[in-house]
């Protein structure tokens, strides 16, 4: 179970509030077709790891929920609000860290923080002094200065420092070394700790993702494959190895996908209650030599026939 689980176990949720709730989005560019009926919901207090390979459409996902991008099909809800129709109530509850930073490179760390601040009513200094104590960042450092991992540091700080009730990032691992990588998650994690913050984070290492995710989204070529609570994922889900007295081809297991062969065994990842899958082996005619559990890399290799990152 990933930290984000515990924790969130731990906490007492009344009523399921929805912070995220996209309909049917679609979009297209030129003729490609970027998001395909997407539909989306993620409820108060969860981290969501959204996964998919470079071009699955995740930033443009993002960026629907930011505002950026108008809905061309479908609808856009964040607390309720059209994003687009109602940037201010929006925007001003979202922390947001891209995966470039997008910052102002010729301003100072301290700059950046008198800047940003202004934008929130919300933001919390002795956190922000805390959080940049933390990072090691130097109030009189240029950002332009800062080495990628520093400038990812600063970016997350203020995403962070007006505790936002949503957590919006982008790959926030992407290009980084593992130093930084922790301090994002462990962010990930204290803003969760905060009772009813919720996290979306886009992100290519599956490793972290089962690290820190309640719930995880696959897209692939701008559909949603899979959208589940981990725990879920990671119990229905087993690699099956089938041995057949001489070569044949792929057995009809319900459920099972990404077959590959061996002389005359097969194996797959399968989706399926055990007895279920030993019943289907025995009627293909094969022995079921083992099941093990998966890791969410394993899922997505073979839903997608290629590795991540
Ligand atoms: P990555 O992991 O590389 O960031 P992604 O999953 O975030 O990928 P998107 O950036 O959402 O993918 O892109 C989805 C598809 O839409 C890609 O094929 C991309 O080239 C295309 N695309 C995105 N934005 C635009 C745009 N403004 N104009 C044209 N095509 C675009």
């Amino acid at each position: 179970m990933g930290q984000g689980q515990r924790q969130r176990k731990d906490r007492r949720w009344t009523v399921a509030e929805t912070v995220i709730e996209v309909k049917g989005l679609g979009r297209t560019f030129g003729n490609h077709r970027a998001l395909d009926g997407v539909n989306l919901t993620l409820e108060r207090g969860t981290v969501l790891g959204l996964v998919g390979q470079n071009g699955a459409g995740k930033t443009t996902l993002i960026k629907h929920l930011l505002g950026l991008l108008r809905a061309e099909e479908g609808t856009v809800r964040v607390f309720g609000k059209d994003p687009v129709a109602d940037p201010p109530g929006v925007l001003s509850r979202i922390g947001y860290l891209s995966e470039e930073g997008d910052l102002p490179m010729w301003m100072k760390v301290e700059e950046l923080v008198r800047y940003s601040a202004a934008f929130y009513p919300g933001w919390d200094q002795q956190y922000c002094d805390t959080l940049q104590k933390e990072f090691g960042l130097s109030s009189s450092a240029k950002l332009g200065s800062l080495s990628k991992g520093q400038r990812a540091r600063a970016g997350l700080l203020v995403a962070l420092a007006f505790r936002p009730e949503l957590l919006l990032l982008d790959e926030p691992s992407s290009g980084l070394d593992p130093i930084v990588r922790r301090d994002i998650l462990g962010a990930i994690i204290r803003t969760i700790a905060d009772e009813g913050r919720t996290v979306l984070f886009s992100s290519h290492l599956l490793a972290e993702v089962e690290q820190v995710s309640d719930r995880v989204v696959m897209v692939q070529a701008g559909k949603v494959v899979l959208d589940e609570e981990l725990a879920d994922v990671k119990e229905t889900h087993h690699r099956i190895e089938i041995a057949f007295e001489q070569a044949v081809a792929a057995p009809i297991i319900e459920g099972a996908f990404g077959w590959q062969c061996e002389g005359n065994r097969w194996t797959a990842i399968c989706r399926a209650d055990i007895e279920d899958i030993q019943l289907a082996v025995d009627k293909s005619g094969g022995r079921l030599i083992r099941t093990v559990g998966v890791s969410l890399d394993d899922i997505f290799m073979a839903r997608s026939g290629s590795k991540l990152g």
